[in-house]
């Protein structure tokens, strides 16, 4: 029997929960783009996402996805072989590697790992023995969506100084702005990558890019950005049309008002952080009752290295790929793939998942998640320890 015919959760780590009344905002007639309100509609949405970001200086919006919004990043800083040096930990380092790599970058690799946060101390050591200065960004992901770890960006720009090295710091926070504590200017950040799909509750398909006055400075010797991914017009547009590159993406700014005002104008950015770091600490406390009795574990053991956007869970294989199965099919949640964990093909596969919490999430749709958990544990007949929901109840009472 499916009992999954009413509201659906897709808690996957993107996209999120759309909110109705970003669709609702969304249903409206074209608007003309030359003017009129959807002129002041965009510049009040440049004014909140640079609120969101928590910086005073610029963004430029691309029609793109994150992939987009990481080529647009590195087009407009880097000329054709200049270094790079990515901290990976876990797959989306990698991705964003690869892409400066294709783009003529010569790309160097710290790798982490899929259990630990960056060391550190080993970026100083890489960037103190840089001594021409040949490093011209350090690349990062605030959350790794794959790993779920959270990165310490402010000890990346300590580590930076604490070395005397001029590199640019980049941050991709596809994951995590507006879920996770992310401050732009006061962690000393040149250039950070966001989109619309995660925390912001739009529909795919904006790509921002924020950058500071170093970044800025760097355009001029960087040679890469062909005319739709320069960010030059697009940050300092005298035109409209120049935002855009082009026609603006009109119904996703609908979407993206609504869910500013949402967020900014209403619940307010920093509880929005606070609800996040609440959930999250819901589904930490349900996972590790769990694994008191059964083959299931929160992938990043310290709490104080989790995100709050979405948790990657390691579980005896074949039980992940089971549990999303009936998830989906008999409750009408679906969960994550792992990624980046081990080779589809690999048995090994199947024993991994991933839970989003991003965006439009509230108590009851993760107690409810948690609890079709529970149930699809019982149905499969995987050993789990008990208390996992009282334990959830208990720290979204606040106790
Ligand atoms: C989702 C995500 C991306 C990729 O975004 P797409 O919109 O799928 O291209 C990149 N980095 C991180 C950290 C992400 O979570």
């Amino acid at each position: 029997m499916s009992l999954r015919y009413g509201r659906p959760y897709l808690a996957i780590p993107g996209p999120s929960v759309i909110p109705d009344r970003v669709l609702q905002a969304m249903h409206q007639p074209a608007p003309n783009i030359y003017g009129g309100p959807l002129v002041d509609l965009v510049e009040s949405v440049v004014r909140d996402l640079k609120a969101v970001a928590r910086t005073r200086h610029k963004v430029a919006i691309y029609i793109a996805n994150g992939h987009g919004g990481w080529e647009a990043s590195l087009a407009n800083v880097l000329a054709r072989g200049d270094r790079v040096l990515v901290l990976a930990t876990g797959r989306f380092g990698h991705g964003w590697a690869e892409a400066a790599r294709a783009m003529g970058a010569e790309v160097e690799i710290l790798d982490f790992g899929n259990r630990a946060t960056v060391d550190l101390g080993r970026v100083e050591d890489r960037l103190r023995a840089d001594t021409g200065h040949q490093i011209r960004a350090v690349l990062v992901s605030h959350v790794d969506t794959a790993t779920s770890v959270r990165n310490d960006v402010a000890g990346v720009r300590a580590a930076m100084e604490a070395a005397g090295h001029p590199a640019l710091l980049m941050a991709d926070c596809i994951a995590s702005l507006a879920c996770d504590r992310f401050e732009m200017d006061a962690w000393g950040v040149d250039v950070m990558v966001a989109a619309c799909q995660k925390g912001l509750m739009v529909p795919p398909g904006l790509a921002f890019v924020f950058l500071g006055p170093k970044a800025e400075e760097a355009r001029a010797r960087a040679d890469l950005a062909t005319p739709y991914w320069d960010w030059t017009p697009r940050a300092n547009p005298q035109e409209f049309y120049q935002y855009f590159g082009g026609t603006a993406p009109t119904h996703h700014l609908y979407g993206l008002r609504a869910a500013l005002d949402m967020l900014v104008h209403e619940e307010g950015l920093e509880a929005a952080w606070d609800r996040h770091a609440r959930l999250a600490r819901a589904i930490w406390a349900a996972i590790e009752a769990w694994g008191q009795g059964g083959p299931i574990a929160l992938n990043m053991t310290d709490p104080a290295l989790r995100s709050h956007a979405v948790t990657s869970v390691r579980i005896d294989p074949p039980h992940g790929t089971a549990l999303r199965e009936w998830l989906s099919e008999t409750a009408g949640v679906t969960l994550g793939i792992g990624l980046g964990m081990a080779a589809p093909g690999d048995p090994a596969w199947h024993g991994f998942f991933r839970i989003g919490h991003m965006g439009h999430v509230n108590a009851h749709m993760i107690l409810g998640a948690l609890g079709t958990m529970e149930a699809g544990f019982k149905a499969l007949g995987v050993a789990h320890g008990a208390g996992a929901l009282e334990a959830a109840a208990g720290v979204i009472a606040g106790r």
